[in-house]
């Protein structure tokens, strides 16, 4: 079952392109069509880049939870990317495979892959569509041969350039920090206007690339701004719903990609009805990129124990299009945070049981990716006012351009709040969570209790100094007991005065 009209209040989404929050509405209710640029699979992801996912997923949740199926195309850029956005350096792939001494196809395959195991273990929901940019080179030559015929193109020996003279209005996305400031002319020899960018590179006589494929303009590769256009096209139409990327985007390659659709379509429809952007992460070093080099990825947090829902919690505390910085205490209170969150509901599910809906939920993993109004309108049957009243906030916080640091605290309160009853509780939390994506029908605690890299001592034997402990402290020898919680901590393991489960933890030094 899906709702025809959105649930709960208008969902007001902030326009790049426009600069203005504006009330959205689908172009085909019954599906939200959604386009995100995807990573460049040269490297691992860092946080800053998985940020932007955190973001996309938040955003198809509240589609979603609004009660809109989402119909979501991510690509994978594996071909065209320069080390700088616009036409200059070397391509990304080319660079990484030869250091590496691979093919570009095993660079590419590694990390796609790696990039969708982070996705996965941040509980970020799949697309529908995966669009790889190498498998749409045909594709991409068509689009430019249209644009070409229209004349807004010129060929010069390193290829073929979008003349963006051609185009009113260019570059209206980036607003003062237009891409004229951006290009730099000197770069390619011919250049008409500074803005100007490649559609197609031509190969330069004598030189072998990995990745080339014979076109009208001759050997050689796509321009990295061409493969967004045809490929949301292609899957999305030529009038979407939303595109987002990360705030970087906004500057050259959504420009660029703004360009080649009205060339292609030949009017001055931009593509999609919003263009949304996230900001940035940032670290004292100002914003994290992966060819600075030493970034953190996700890995580099979980092999020091940290469970990667705390960096989704991080992001979420954070309004998308604020910078958010990044260091080693945020990401600690999110854990914290996190462990609080999963506590309370433990302890909801414990008191308030196992209902029909939540044994559904817990065999099919409804929370986990799969479209969900059905399971939502399930669970909030019976709220009462209290109940309803609370849920009617989230909704505004959601409602009003992804507020989620808004919504967190009103999660709080449901997962507490005792003057609503546990079931009604549950049923908050389990719909709140549809669009949170912390998995909180599910986590236990001690998920959380991830063995650093490097521990030296295993869960048997810190069970078998604890119950030595307990003996201790039962026969009053608080000096062993002092002595006992000193070696464990030295081992990096802190003893909790509680009994069950929790009764240690790792330590965390980030
Ligand atoms: P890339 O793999 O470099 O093409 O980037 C993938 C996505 O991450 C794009 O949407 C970028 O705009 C976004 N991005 C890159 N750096 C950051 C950052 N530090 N913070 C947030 N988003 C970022
Ligand atoms: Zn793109």
């Amino acid at each position: 079952m899906t709702h025809p009209a959105p649930l709960g209040a208008p969902l007001s989404l902030f326009d790049s392109l426009s600069r203005s929050m504006r009330v959205f509405e689908p172009i085909d209710p019954t599906m939200v069509r959604l386009y995100s640029c995807g990573p460049t699979v040269y490297n691992f992801a860092h946080l800053g880049n998985l940020r932007a996912y955190v973001f996309t997923d938040t955003l198809r949740r509240t589609l979603n939870w609004k009660g809109w199926p989402v119909n979501h195309v991510i690509n994978i850029t594996d071909v065209g990317h320069l080390t700088s956005d616009a036409d200059e350096g070397d391509d990304k792939m080319e660079a990484a495979a030869r250091k590496a001494a691979k093919t570009i196809w095993e660079v590419a395959a590694f990390y796609t892959d790696a990039f969708k195991a982070d996705l996965a273990a941040l509980n970020i929901t799949s697309p529908t569509i995966w669009s790889v940019a190498t498998d749409h080179i045909q594709d991409m030559i068509d689009f430019a041969r249209v644009i070409e015929r229209g004349g807004a193109t010129y060929e010069l020996p390193s290829g073929l350039y979008f003349d963006t003279s051609k185009v009113a209005d260019y570059g209206r996305l980036a607003g003062s920090r237009g891409p004229e400031t951006v290009g730099r002319i000197a770069e390619v020899e011919g250049k008409r206007n500074a803005a100007d960018f490649a559609l197609w590179r031509r190969s330069t006589e004598g030189e072998r690339r990995q990745m080339e494929w014979m076109s009208p303009w001759g050997p050689g590769a796509p321009g990295w701004h061409l493969e967004c256009s045809v490929m949301s096209m292609k899957y999305l139409g030529r009038q979407f719903d939303i595109h987002t990327g990360g705030i970087d985007h906004r500057e050259i390659h959504h420009c660029n990609e703004i360009a080649q659709n009205q060339a292609f379509t030949c009017s001055d429809a931009s593509g999609a009805n919003f263009w949304m952007h996230n900001n940035f992460l940032v670290d004292r070093g100002g914003k994290m990129s992966k060819s600075k080099g030493g970034f953190a990825t996700l890995a580099s947090v979980t092999t020091k124990g940290v469970h990667p829902l705390a960096y989704r919690l991080l992001c979420l505390s954070a309004h998308y299009r604020s910078e958010l910085e990044f260091s080693p205490e945020a990401l600690s209170a999110a854990l914290t945070r996190l462990g609080r969150l999963i506590l309370a509901a433990e302890a909801l599910r414990e008191t308030a049981g196992t209902p029909d809906w939540l044994r559904v939920v817990e065999e099919t993993g409804a929370t986990k990716g799969a479209p969900f109004a059905y399971q939502r309108a399930t669970v909030e049957q019976g709220l009462g006012t209290k109940a309803l009243d609370l849920l009617a906030r989230f909704d505004e916080a959601l409602s009003a351009d992804l507020m989620v640091p808004q919504a967190l605290p009103l999660l709080e309160t449901a997962l507490t709040e005792k003057s609503i009853p546990a079931e009604e509780r549950l049923r908050l939390v389990a719909s709140m969570d549809l669009a949170l994506g912390l998995d909180l029908l599910r986590a236990r605690r001690i998920d959380l209790r991830i063995k650093p890299d490097g521990a030296t001592i295993d869960e048997e034997e810190i069970e078998r100094l604890l119950d030595q402990r307990q003996s201790a402290r039962a026969a009053k020898d608080y000096a062993e007991s002092d002595r006992l919680r000193d070696l464990l901590a030295e081992r990096g393991v802190v003893a909790m005065d509680g009994a069950g489960a929790m009764r240690w933890d790792w330590r965390i030094e980030l």
